[in-house]
C-alpha cells in the first residue's frame, strides 16, 4: 500500500448480495462474476447475446449497453427476481488499438464511446435507485491507464483513451452525487490483460487483471470510494 492508500474494510462473503456484471460472457469480466459467485453472490450474468453461455447457477440476461431498453428490462427482471441489488461492474468494452485521431474512423469512435461511456452511463442510470436502496451499493467502473491524465496520452487509440478518461469522470460525477447516500463507486485499471482485447502479448492473466476489480466489490459501508485503482492501490486520475 502507499501512503495515500486509505484503508478498506472488505466482506469475506457475499452471501445474500447480488452482482450485476456486464460483457460477463468472456475475459476480465466472466472472471469476475466467476470470482463474485465463489464469494457467494448471486450474479446476474449480461451478455449481449443469448447465444453467449453462462454457467449454471447464474442468472443470465441479454444485455448490450448501448441499448438503453435491454438496460431498463435487465434492471427491472433483477428487482422482480431478486428484489435488491448490491454490486454493479460496468466491464463491458470494445477497443481498436491503432492509429492516432487524424486516421481514427467515425464508426470506431462513435462505437468506443457508445460502449465503453455512454454504456455505464446508461447502466447506472437505470440500476444507481437500487443500488441505493442498500446501505454501501458499489459501482466497479472498468477502466484503463491509456485514460489517465496522469499518464502520457500517446500513442495512438484515441477512441479507447477519452472513452477511459470519461468512465473516470462517470466515477467521479457518481461519488459527488451519491457518496453521502451510502453509494461506493470506484474506477479500476486491471493491467495488461490476456484476452482478445489485451492480446496474447499481454504481461497478465485473467485471474491477475480480475484481482482488483473483485476486491472491491468486496468493500463494506463507509469504504473508499471515488478513487482510481491499480493492484489494490490508488492511482493518478
Ligand atoms: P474482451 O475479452 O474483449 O471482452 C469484452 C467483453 O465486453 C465481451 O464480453 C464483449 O461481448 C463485451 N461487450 C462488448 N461490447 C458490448 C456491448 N455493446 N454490450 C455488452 N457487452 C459488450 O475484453 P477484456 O479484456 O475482458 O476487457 C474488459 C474490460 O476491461 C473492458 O472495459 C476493457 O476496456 C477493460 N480493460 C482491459 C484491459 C486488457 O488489457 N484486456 C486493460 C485495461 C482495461 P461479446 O463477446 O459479445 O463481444
Amino acid at each position: 500500500m502507499t501512503e495515500q492508500t486509505p484503508e478498506t474494510e472488505l466482506y469475506d462473503s457475499l452471501d445474500g448480495q447480488v452482482a450485476l456484471v456486464t460483457g460477463a460472457n468472456r475475459g476480465i469480466g466472466r472472471q469476475i462474476a466467476e470470482n463474485l459467485s465463489e464469494l457467494g453472490a448471486t450474479v446476474f450474468a449480461a451478455t449481449r447475446s443469448v447465444t453467449h453461455d453462462v454457467p449454471d447457477g447464474w442468472e443470465h440476461l441479454l444485455v448490450d449497453v448501448t441499448q438503453e431498453g435491454e438496460i431498463s428490462d435487465a434492471t427491472d427482471e433483477i428487482f422482480q427476481t431478486a428484489g435488491r441489488l448490491d454490486i454493479v461492474v460496468n466491464n463491458a468494452g470494445v477497443g481498436e488499438f491503432d492509429g492516432d485521431l487524424v486516421s481514427e474512423s467515425v464508426k470506431t469512435i462513435d462505437r468506443t464511446l457508445a460502449t465503453n461511456l455512454r454504456g455505464p452511463m446508461l447502466v447506472c442510470k437505470h440500476t444507481v435507485p437500487l443500488l441505493l436502496q442498500n446501505e454501501g451499493g458499489r459501482v466497479v467502473n472498468l477502466s484503463s491507464g491509456m485514460g489517465a491524465l496522469g499518464e502520457g496520452q500517446s500513442g495512438g487509440s484515441p477512441a479507447y483513451r477519452v472513452s477511459k478518461t470519461g468512465v473516470n469522470g462517470l466515477t467521479a460525477y457518481l461519488h459527488g452525487e451519491y457518496a453521502d447516500q451510502g453509494l461506493l463507486a470506484n474506477s479500476v485499471c486491471p493491467g495488461w490483460v490476456r484476452t482478445d482485447m489485451g492480446g496474447d502479448d499481454a504481461t497478465r492473466s485473467v485471474e491477475e487483471g480480475a484481482d482488483t476489480p473483485t476486491w472491491l466489490c468486496r468493500f463494506r459501508p463507509e469504504s473508499p470510494a471515488g478513487r482510481f485503482w491499480r493492484d489494490r492501490d490508488v492511482i493518478e486520475w
